[in-house]
């Protein structure tokens, strides 16, 4: 099955790549895409692409690092424009807007987002949208750019019924961690039953994030996302192969893998 969100070129995980690599075979793993979270990220995260057939990369600038590109949209949009180019890189992001701290302050997030929205109009990959408790700002901001809905993918997703619901009314996917198996997460669970099961991916977000019933295990790593699916399979009353082969169907097709 396929990780469609992890972060193999962070310190925790690439100290240890063989092993992670490894493990992640063993558990039936046999796909993964390492999200960047800065231009230089992404050139890392190609290069592994590059290495392992079974990695994808993208290219992207998350939010939490926005203060830092914020002057050098120049360079972000080189970046992207010439990743985009790589077969191995199927996505642009993790891009967004997080609320939860308050550094970098949010018009630079803004800023840095807008500019990588302006970028992908030009290109042609779909896009992982980081969003945490900005929901609306960041659905306006998609809609101002005139991009397609189904182009995007809300990873990570932790937001109420009503923000699902607005996410899947745009026509974007959603994307859920191990956060869904936590015991204080019940009505996230009950949420990600509902998606539309077309709609739906899973991912480990990893190197954070382990699921139940590994959660005290760090770091959390692509073989674990068997878990995320087995308890979204559960919820959903659905045969556990039944819903892997649903959600990998969904990734090659969102994501473009052969
Ligand atoms: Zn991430």
């Amino acid at each position: 099955m396929i990780d469609t969100h992890c972060h193999l070129t962070f310190k925790l995980l690439l100290d240890d790549l063989d092993a992670v690599l490894t493990r992640a075979h063993d558990a039936g793993v046999d796909r993964m895409i390492t999200v960047a979270t800065t231009p230089d990220d992404a050139r890392q995260a190609a290069a592994l692409a590059g290495q392992h057939d079974n990695v994808y990369a993208t290219v992207g600038v998350h939010p939490h690092y926005a203060g830092q590109w914020r002057g050098r949209g120049q360079d972000v949009a080189a970046a992207m424009r010439e990743l985009a180019d790589d077969p191995k890189v199927v996505a642009l992001g993790e891009m967004g807007l997080d609320r939860h701290y308050d550094d970098p302050p949010i018009d630079d997030q803004r800023r840095v987002f807008a500019l990588q929205l302006e970028t992908a109009k030009a290109l042609t990959k779909p896009i992982i949208i980081h969003n945490r408790e900005a929901t609306d700002e960041v659905l306006a901001m998609i809609r101002d750019a005139g991009l397609p809905g189904a182009r995007f993918v809300f990873h990570c997703f932790t937001g109420t019924q009503q923000e699902l619901d607005a996410i899947l009314e745009l026509g974007a996917m959603v994307s859920f961690t191990g956060i869904v198996t936590f015991s204080n997460a019940r009505s996230l669970a009950r949420s990600a039953a509902g998606v539309p099961l077309d709609r739906l991916m899973i991912e480990t977000d990893s190197p954070y994030l382990t699921p139940e019933p590994h959660r005290k295990v760090r770091p959390n790593q692509p073989c674990y996302v068997p878990c995320v699916a087995s308890f979204l399979a559960q919820q959903r009353g659905m045969d556990e192969s039944e819903f892997i082969a649903a959600v990998d169907r969904n990734a090659e097709r969102f994501f473009g893998l052969g």
